[in-house]
């Protein structure tokens, strides 16, 4: 546990010291709308009786917002449900659809009723009216931020989502050469070319090195290897040549045997 909030501190350091726009390259804000945080009835804190059942919209069955009223059937719906209707027809049949706006008093009613935020979950524990729903939302503090990493669908408050950038999958991958992490975006140009733990091969020598110690293969060096490379050259020519021979002088032998058997 401890090892985690050491590297985690390690990690925000470094975050920190990137510039502020790099910052918001990580993440971003998923902007406030009613229509995917509508208002549940359980956010309602007034107790006026009825209230929740008065101001129930029957076609998404969440408190209503932005309330117009089926002239004939006196229903409430929000404007938001009426226009995905099919030509806005009132779900009780009326047959003449006309949408009023609701009277005063219901408004008044309406617009001094207190909701609980949608993003209590979050952790916003303040209570807002009505009427000024909309506007804290948007700009709430505790709103959901959405990770910005291609097929990352992690999203959180604002607390979780900087810490889940340091440790998301879809964006940092481990070089297992070296073992450090970087980001998708640079990894492969890392893996294949920038590493340090690249083995490369000397073309004289024919000897293998790490990347970063490369520089220090100098002309000396090279040619004691070469010398080296030959010489084992020579002898793999010599044990394959002797291999080779003894094969063939034990199918002689074999063959010899055959004859006489
Ligand atoms: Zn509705
Ligand atoms: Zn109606
Ligand atoms: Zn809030
Ligand atoms: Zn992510
Ligand atoms: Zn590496
Ligand atoms: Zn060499």
């Amino acid at each position: 546990m401890n090892n985690n909030i050491n590297l985690y501190s390690i990690l925000l350091e470094i975050f920190s010291s990137d510039n502020n726009n790099n910052k918001y390259d990580y993440f971003y804000k998923i902007p406030f709308n009613i229509e995917n945080y509508p208002i549940s009835l359980e956010q309602i804190i007034s107790e006026h009786k009825g209230i929740k059942e008065e101001f129930k919209c029957p076609i998404c069955l969440n408190f209503v917002y932005n309330p117009k009223k089926c002239s004939k059937c006196e229903n409430i719906f929000c404007l938001n449900c009426i226009n995905y209707l099919d030509y806005n027809k009132c779900p009780f049949n009326c047959e003449i659809t006309d949408y009023i706006e609701i009277d005063r008093k219901l408004k008044n009613i309406l617009n001094s009723t207190e909701i609980s935020c949608c993003f209590k979950k979050n952790g916003c524990n303040e209570i807002i009216l009505y009427e000024n729903y909309e506007n804290h939302c948007k700009n709430c503090y505790y709103c959901d931020y959405k990770c910005s990493a291609e097929k990352c669908e992690f999203q959180g408050n604002l607390e979780q989502i900087q810490k889940h950038i340091f440790i998301c999958d879809k964006r940092y991958k481990i070089c297992k050469r070296c073992n450090m992490k970087f980001d998708v975006k640079f990894f492969d140009k890392h893996f294949n070319e920038d590493c340090d733990f690249i083995e490369k091969e000397c073309n004289k020598c024919h000897f293998l090195f790490l990347k970063k110690e490369f520089y220090k293969h100098t002309e000396e060096n090279c040619l004691k290897n070469q010398v080296i490379y030959w010489k084992n050259k020579y002898f793999n020519a010599k044990k394959e040549y002797i291999i080779e021979k003894n094969i063939n002088s034990n199918n002689l032998i074999e063959n010899i045997n055959n004859i006489y058997n």
